[in-house]
């Protein structure tokens, strides 16, 4: 969603040993001369560095900050606003410190924490996480009828090298002085003593652990699909584990299929478990039917990464169309849009949804105490066909913008 802004890595390939140069949101790494094609995994968030300058003293350490980047959007009622956010911020309770890198991860090539064991010393965060940060940003709203909800698509650590010259804390990067005192020797000690940080990216081979099969997928696909047996796996943490998916069957060439979460939601405060309790919710203008008290309730989000308004509008298009009960659980698919955007986030968009779908009298009710638990979460895969500048849904007949997707290789 955010272009222009990402920041690039260095790493060698673990194979060969050739140079490769990795965008941010890359999550497997292929390298053209040894043909090695392996996943980048970690127990939790990614954790990059700035290199220092040559030529300093061998004692260098490294800072943690926090990383950020994504949409935030506040609702009122149901207004949405939204705007994008990228920040970063110190990591390490020590306010001499600089609070923020400012721009300057994009300017360098930053490489993986671990790639080096002679970098020097990674100070290992403190307390402070992501989480944190983001209950402290729904508490800052404290108005019942406003809301705000973050939609990252970014969360990493970026260490930033200081060194110590004469008694003073120098910036490894501008080689200049990091604070106005003339006796950093307390700040010294403390990095001295500070517990360092062991994390390693770990690579991992893109095999499908059921059949042992290749694993292809984009750079940037969070999910791998196996084509020889039909499974869907999240290789993050290391461990592959198997997302279930459903296919919207569709027939014919040309098809290509765009990647939803499709989410089974606990709704407190509000009766949200059939797709009838949703037309009484939200008053939409279909007849009751009988059919509808049988038919589960779900909410949709797009699994891919794409611009805020078209976003929402397929979250509210997509959960107030009843769902489709003729999904396919073992097909061959072929051209699927890689799941770029984490079911984490995509659970951040059921407020906000629904808010869309609801009057402004019937949230004031109950907007205040919602909440929402995941109790059951696939992908769908729907079936988009091309048309002029427009990819159209086939069973459904909504557009989707073709620029606001980067579809490579699917043209
Ligand atoms: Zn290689
Ligand atoms: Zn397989």
């Amino acid at each position: 969603m955010v272009n222009g802004s990402s920041f690039q890595i260095e790493q060698q390939c673990p194979q060969c040993g050739a140079p490769i140069i990795l965008d941010e949101a890359d999550r497997i790494l292929s390298c053209q001369f040894c043909r090695t094609r392996v996943y980048l995994a970690t127990n939790d968030h990614f954790r990059f560095y700035m290199p220092p300058k040559a030529g300093l003293p061998d004692d260098i350490f490294f800072i943690p900050y926090w990383r950020l980047r994504g949409l935030s959007y506040t609702l009122m009622g149901k207004n949405v606003t939204y705007k994008y956010f990228d920040s970063n911020f110190l990591c390490y309770d020590f306010p001499q410190l600089p609070y923020s890198l400012g721009l300057r991860p994009q300017a360098l090539k930053l490489k993986f924490v671990g790639s080096d064991n002679k970098a020097g010393k990674f100070i290992a965060a403190s307390s402070a996480t992501a989480k944190t940060f983001s209950d402290n940003f729904q508490k800052r709203a404290q108005n019942p009828y406003r809301r705000e909800i973050l939609i990252g698509e970014t969360a990493s650590m970026i260490y930033t090298p200081v060194y110590f010259a004469n008694g003073r804390l120098y910036d490894a990067i501008l080689k200049k002085p990091l604070t106005p005192r003339t006796d950093d020797g307390e700040i010294e000690d403390r990095l001295d003593a500070a517990p360092s940080e062991p994390w390693h990216v770990a690579f991992v081979p893109l095999l499908c652990p059921h059949c042992g099969a290749d694993l292809p997928g984009e750079k940037d696909a969070l999910i791998v699909f196996c084509s020889n047996c039909h499974s869907a796996w999240n290789p993050s943490d290391k461990f592959f584990s198997r997302v279930n998916f459903f296919t919207w069957r569709e027939k014919g060439d040309n098809i290509v299929y765009l990647p939803f979460w499709q989410m089974k939601l606990k709704v407190n405060g509000l009766r949200l478990e059939t797709y009838a309790d949703l037309i009484h919710a939200a008053n939409l203008p279909k007849a009751p039917a009988e059919i509808w008290t049988r038919t589960p309730f779900y909410f949709y989000a797009p699994a891919f990464k794409i611009n805020p308004a078209l976003f929402l509008r397929w979250c509210r298009q997509l959960t107030a169309t009843p769902p489709e009960t003729d999904l396919a659980v073992d097909f061959p698919v072929q051209n699927v849009y890689p799941v770029t955007l984490p079911l984490s986030e995509a659970l951040e968009s059921a407020l906000i949804t629904l808010s869309s779908l609801m009057t402004e009298r019937q949230l004031l009710d109950v907007s205040s105490s919602l909440e929402f638990t995941p109790e059951d979460c696939s992908l769908v895969l729907h079936p988009f066909a091309f048309k002029g500048k427009e990819l159209i849904h086939t069973k459904l007949g909504f557009s989707m913008d073709m620029a606001a997707l980067n579809l490579g290789g699917y043209l």
